[in-house]
């Protein structure tokens, strides 16, 4: 890597996306960003390109496309925009480029981070649907292409920091038990069940410690979130299901942990500020400042462990389900959950019946080996296919 990390970030306007950039711009002597890219929020992405001078943003189609132009112009800043789903993986596998930062949320994100993960880039890896869509070919490229995986979720990267610095993808080698996920258990980790019914949109997107995307927050909410992490944790540490643990524990300080055959525990603890794993991810195997204020333990006062309650969070189990069913069911689980998500959002699906709509389709459709992009792809679009005529039946 040269001195300076010329850097990507694929969902650039996001949560992540903004968090990555406040740890960027602390840094200015380090990182260059060389492309930004967006869905949607044209205007905010046109004030990041005035602040951050990349040659590239990529944003969806021509008519976004020709107002970042005039907003960019209008504003003196030289970046060239490109549009386009290919214009995302082009960008991604720049041969400039060092690192991505992998933040689109959802599996629109399988493809661009494929991108960089085949042309042997340091990936940064939020993105987590594209890893459950697709794991196992996802660490087939990963190996063959010698990219450098960085995980940035923060149970993940608390793993990857409580790991011997020279795993290598065998728990039992280096004297492993058990991975120990922890979770916040959500806004609803307390709510009467009864109450389930009448979960509105802002009130699952109100996270108790964490500020997210809308997406995330809902999953936060179900505790999917977590189901979609142990079915990460599994292809990025080659931990079978059995040995990945959900703990609960609501002051989120406490961002995982490794459990090893002689009794120790090792975790790494820290404010909920995702700014922490991304500093990290970005300067390993180096540390730099991320703006983050240092835990205060004494305020804090106490950590609280719990174990989490199958009844309220249905979609755990289904998260296990699919992994011990694997080939394309976590593609499945995947794609069901995000329409049943985008669905409850829009206010057309009640929050305790985002878990029926995904154990349905999961019900209803075959699990088949996970051979190639194209067969996990077309079980995605299957799956969307079917859980949306599922909530047409039922609505
Ligand atoms: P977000 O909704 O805030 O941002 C998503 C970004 O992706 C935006 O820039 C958006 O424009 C872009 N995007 C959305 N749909 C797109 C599409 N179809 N094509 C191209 N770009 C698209 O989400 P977020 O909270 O920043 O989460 C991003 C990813 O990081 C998710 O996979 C999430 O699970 C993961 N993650 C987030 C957090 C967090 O604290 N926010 C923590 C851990 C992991
Ligand atoms: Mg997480």
């Amino acid at each position: 890597m040269t001195s300076t990390q010329r850097l990507v970030v694929l969902g650039a306007t996001g949560s992540i996306g903004a968090s990555t950039l406040d740890v960027v711009e602390r840094h200015r002597d380090r990182f260059e960003v060389v492309a930004l890219t967006a869905h949607s929020r044209i205007d905010d992405l046109a004030r990041l390109c005035a602040r951050h001078s990349p040659r590239f943003a990529v944003v969806d189609g021509e008519g976004d496309a020709l107002r970042l132009r005039t907003l960019l112009r209008q504003a003196g800043v030289a970046t060239e925009v490109l549009a386009g789903s290919a214009a995302l993986e082009q960008v991604a596998a720049l041969p400039e480029v060092d690192a991505v930062m992998a933040a689109i949320v959802g599996a629109a994100g399988l493809r661009p981070t494929l991108a960089a993960v085949r042309a042997g880039k340091r990936v940064l890896l939020a993105n987590k649907e594209a890893l459950v869509m697709a794991g196992d070919l996802f660490m087939a490229e990963v190996c063959r292409a010698n990219a450098v995986l960085l995980p940035i979720d923060s149970e993940h990267n608390a793993v990857f920091q409580s790991l011997p610095a020279d795993y290598a993808g065998n728990l039992k080698a280096k004297g492993i038990r058990r991975i120990l996920l922890t979770a916040s258990g959500g806004p609803f980790r307390t709510l009467p069940l009864e109450q389930f019914a009448s979960i509105t949109p802002a009130q699952a997107c109100a996270h108790p410690k964490w500020v997210m995307g809308r997406k995330i927050s809902v999953d936060s909410a179900t505790m999917m979130n977590k189901g979609l992490e142990v079915i990460e944790a599994h292809y990025l540490f080659n931990a079978p299901a059995d040995c990945i643990e959900i703990v609960i524990h609501p002051q989120s300080v406490m961002h995982s942990m490794v459990q090893y055959i002689d009794g120790s525990v090792i975790a790494q603890l820290g404010n909920p500020d995702m700014r922490t794993p991304i500093a990290h991810a970005l300067a390993y195997p180096q540390r730099i400042d991320s703006g983050v204020a240092p835990l205060d333990l004494m305020q804090i006062g106490q950590l609280n462990f719990e174990r989490p309650d199958a009844a309220r969070f249905p979609c755990i189990e289904l998260a296990y389900r699919a992994l011990r069913q694997a080939g394309t069911a976590p593609a499945i689980l995947n794609a069901a959950n995000e329409v049943a998500v985008a669905e409850f959002l829009a206010d057309r699906l009640p929050f305790a019946r985002i878990a029926d709509v995904i154990a349905a389709t999961l019900d209803s459709q075959p699990t088949i080996a996970a051979t190639d992009l194209a067969t996990v792809t077309g079980a995605d679009v299957e799956a969307r296919s079917v859980a949306t005529s599922i909530l047409r039946r039922w609505q």
